[in-house]
């Protein structure tokens, strides 16, 4: 496997939640110097772990921004002064990380509709646009943009979002990789699947006509994402994309996150 470095990024996203665990509190302040490895973020509890600075440069903000696991997190935004240092040599790529090594890159396949698909060493923080770039673009107009596996992986309603921990892929997809929405066949089964006593089919359908507000009212901001509506469903129709799809911007138009949903596709 052939793995490149990606460029540093200008702006570094690092969201002060990277996995399942609570927020970590960030200990620097906004034109705060930091460097590679700097710890930005102090672990709250035994859930919540250190982040540290990916890149070399100025605290611009801390503010909620759009985390790839759905919803918003407070984030630290650093912008690079370019005197960032070499912080593994190529030959080192693969290298384990040994205790208490500052986890500041990891590997990161960027697959599917892109001009060039590449398997890079990425900068925690790195915005999915700029790796697309790096790759060449978008072959088409992309329809589909999803971290991680294209089964269990979570689907992005915007490419600014940034690589995070646990960020191993970056699958786009076009028209032509996407499932028709088929039409509901009203078997009732996805009601009868969900784990929380949802209308899967109800929901959904109310989100594809617009009307969120109904679609809230019925549960959405409730689903587990447990996908057992999705897997049942005979006409294969794309519950749990469109659920996800539907917290994600109810989240970004105002709802704080305050915890990392998982699953789904
Ligand atoms: S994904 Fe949500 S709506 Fe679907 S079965 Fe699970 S909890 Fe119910
Ligand atoms: S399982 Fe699928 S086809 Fe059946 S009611 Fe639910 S959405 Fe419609």
């Amino acid at each position: 496997m052939i793995i490149k470095k990606a460029p540093i990024p200008k702006i570094a996203i690092i969201p002060l939640s990277q996995d399942t665990g609570t927020l970590a509190k960030p200990i620097v302040r906004p034109n705060s110097y930091v460097k590679v490895g700097t710890k930005i973020g102090e672990p709250q509890d035994n859930l919540s772990t250190a982040i540290y600075s990916s890149i070399s440069g100025v605290v611009k903000s801390i503010e909620p921004r759009v985390h790839p696991m759905g919803g918003n997190c407070l984030s630290v935004v650093i912008e690079s002064d370019g005197k960032d240092e070499e912080v593994r040599p190529q030959s080192e790529l693969l290298t384990p990380i040994t205790d208490n090594e500052p986890v500041i890159e990891r590997v990161v396949a960027v697959k599917g509709d892109v001009k060039k698909p590449k398997t890079l060493l990425v900068r925690i923080g790195t915005p999915f646009k700029e790796l697309i770039e790096f790759c060449g673009g978008y072959i088409s107009e992309p329809q589909k943009i999803i971290m991680n596996n294209p089964i269990t992986g979570i689907a992005q309603f915007t490419d600014t979002v940034p690589v995070i921990k646990t960020t191993k892929e970056i699958w786009v997809q076009n028209i032509a990789d996407l499932p028709l929405d088929k039409h509901c066949i009203r078997c009732g089964f996805c009601v009868e699947a969900c784990s929380i006593g949802l209308l899967p089919k109800m929901i959904v359908d109310y989100m594809m006509s617009g009307k969120m507000e109904k679609a809230k009212e019925l549960g959405l901001m409730d689903c587990i994402e447990c996908a057992n509506c999705a897997f049942v469903c005979p006409a294969k129709r794309n519950l749990i994309h469109w659920i996800m799809y539907g917290k994600a911007k109810l989240y970004a138009s105002g709802g704080n996150r305050t915890h990392i949903t998982s699953s789904g596709g």
